[in-house]
């Protein structure tokens, strides 16, 4: 093993780690919740599908509004209760997203997607994981507006945690994705990818959706086989992040890979290739010679690289 490399110090992971207390046994509490809606230390994330509405300020924006400018808000769809932050209540309300798209030319406001804010860092870190909350769920809502099991419009209860069917009496509860993203790695070597949506320097590790009946490990072993013609043996989880776009949950994972000759899938990929040690150091490092990269800090490929690199894998 090559002696340690000094990347500096390590970034906060992108949407993690929260502050909230999500408080769920309140959510069917409706006293607790009707006291926290006239809480004057409430607070709401406003946000219309994909773009988070904010206070323009600075150095950064504030995406938080007090409940009555929330309420006050045009094309409202639904709310959730998001937790307690040092007792303070905090929610997600949800607009259309035209009325979202209308408020971007209003004074004093800032209105951009989650992705945008987390890369550019145009809110303090600690509202990340919130937005994140309240995005995924109002997502959720606005997808889930009426039964799959007899169709008939459902009503959301629970604080924004359930739908129930009036009709058919099912209960429908917000869901996440779950995603392997894996770095393969043969040695000195990992194996990166590149999507034809990356910007065009950035290499990152492989991914994709766990499949119904299937464990993460052989989800990595699946996509890696799939995407690139690797054939992988030990998986060791790594770290998770909540990957709000819409509903996802990333599951990071290394690999020890037991083939090396690439076959890649170009419906997937535009390219896929091993990279050494010291070009991935250069690529972190941003210095790499023909200007490559890794993915940014916010998202977790940059940490399981990174763990690699920094040989926290064996
Ligand atoms: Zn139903």
């Amino acid at each position: 093993m090559p002696s340690r490399p000094d990347l500096g110090p390590k970034p906060r992971l992108g949407y993690t780690p929260s502050r909230l207390a999500r408080a769920a046994q309140l959510r069917t509490d409706e006293a607790a919740l009707s006291k926290f809606g006239a809480d004057p230390r409430a607070r709401a994330y406003v946000i219309g599908i994909d773009m988070i509405v904010m206070k323009k300020a600075s150095p950064v924006s504030d995406p938080l509004f007090t409940l009555a400018q929330a309420r006050a808000m045009e094309g409202a769809t639904e709310s959730v209760f998001l937790g307690l932050i040092e007792g303070a209540p905090r929610f997600g309300f949800g607009i259309t997203a035209q009325a979202a798209e209308a408020l971007k030319s209003r004074e004093g406001f800032h209105v951009t997607d989650l992705r945008s804010i987390a890369v550019q860092g145009l809110v303090e870190p600690d509202h990340l994981p919130p937005i994140a909350e309240a995005k995924a769920v109002l997502h959720w809502h606005a997808r889930h507006r009426f039964c799959p099991n007899c169709g008939a419009p459902t009503q959301p209860v629970a604080g924004g945690w359930k739908r129930d069917c009036p009709a058919c009496k099912a209960e429908h509860f917000p869901r996440t994705d779950p995603v392997v993203i894996m770095l393969a790695t043969d040695g000195e070597r990992c194996l990166l990818g590149r999507s034809p949506r990356f910007a065009p320097t950035m290499w990152s590790c492989l991914a994709g959706f766990v499949e119904p009946g299937e464990s993460i490990e052989d989800a990595v072993h699946r996509e890696t086989r799939e995407e690139a013609g690797i054939t992988c043996g030990r998986v060791r989880y790594f770290a998770s992040q909540p990957w709000p776009f819409p509903t996802s949950l990333m599951i990071g994972c290394h690999a020890e890979a037991l083939t090396t000759d690439i076959v890649v899938d170009r419906e997937e990929l535009e390219d896929a290739r091993w990279f050494a040690r010291d070009e991935i150091i250069d690529m972190l490092k941003r210095r790499h010679s023909q200007g490559l990269t890794t993915p940014p800090p916010v998202a977790i490929a940059h940490h399981i690289i990174r763990a690699w690199v920094e040989g926290e894998v064996d």
